[in-house]
């Protein structure tokens, strides 16, 4: 279980004579297992409040309780072991052009130290997952967006994450790449047990794949609730 209590983030403007609080006593739990949504506008603070999970972002005053455990209170090499339960995807995939495919999803295992064997045991079948068996070696520049996107969803999934969290993970997609990386997502969620949490703007993608949400609007959460309530006709 995830449970961010009572988060508040405050940034100084770059002349330091400005705040800005981005998020603002925002409280949610978020169960193990399920696909949870974090749904607003761009500039709303989903991707402040988010990236409080895995500690990208201290949060200025709240805790981070991951499984039981305070992760604003664990030194750094405590935090560095919580930080591997925790994968993530972005937007723009984020995947080193210069590696391949395979070389781009074993990194997260190499800067752990595995062995090349155990490295091949580990990438093979998360490939077959993403169904990219036959673009191993293929460099990114060689993929469609889909395809830089499932290339995103290993390389995440490469240490065994419990939690995967999406930032905008399909917002540069077309809508029917959109619906066949929200489908792998799912098929991940529900074979590999593995907890979704889902930023996006785009209110289609919480309809497919969310059973719960929130909607943030200026650093606050103004709706919550499952994707039926928050979306049912008044
Ligand atoms: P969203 O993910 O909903 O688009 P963000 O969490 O990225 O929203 O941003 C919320 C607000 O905080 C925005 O006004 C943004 O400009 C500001 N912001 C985000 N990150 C920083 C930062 N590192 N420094 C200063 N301001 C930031
Ligand atoms: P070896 O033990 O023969 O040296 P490795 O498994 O260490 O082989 O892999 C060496 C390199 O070969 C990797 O860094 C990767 O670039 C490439 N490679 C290995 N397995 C595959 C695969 N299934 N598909 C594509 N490239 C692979």
């Amino acid at each position: 279980m995830i449970e961010l209590k009572h988060i508040w983030q405050t940034y100084k403007s770059p002349d330091g004579k400005t705040t800005l609080d981005a998020v603002k006593d925002v409280s949610i739990t978020i169960n193990d297992g399920e696909i949870f949504g974090v749904l607003g506008r761009s500039g709303a603070g989903k991707s402040t409040l988010v990236r409080c999970i895995n500690l990208l972002n201290r949060p200025t005053k709240g805790n981070v309780i991951v499984d039981g455990q305070d992760l604003t209170k664990l030194s750094a090499s405590e935090l560095r072991r919580v930080r591997h339960k925790i994968g993530m995807i972005f937007q723009h995939f984020n995947l080193l052009s210069s590696r391949t495919v395979y070389d781009n999803v074993a990194l997260p295992l190499e800067l752990a130290g595995v062995s090349r064997d155990k490295i091949r045991e580990k990438v093979t079948p998360l490939l077959e997952l993403v169904g990219l068996t036959e673009h191993a070696k293929k460099y990114p520049a060689q993929l469609s967006g889909g395809q830089k996107q499932r290339v995103g969803i290993a390389r995440a999934l490469a240490n065994d994450p419990t939690v995967l969290l999406s930032d905008e993970a399909t917002s540069a997609l077309d809508p029917e790449t959109t619906t066949s990386t929200l489908a792998l997502l799912r098929k991940i969620n529900k074979e590999l047990g593995v907890t979704i949490v889902m930023i996006t703007h785009q209110m289609e993608v919480v309809k497919q794949i969310c059973e719960r949400i929130v909607v943030m609007d200026h650093g606050e959460v103004i709706e919550e609730g499952s994707v039926l309530d928050v979306f049912r006709n008044p």
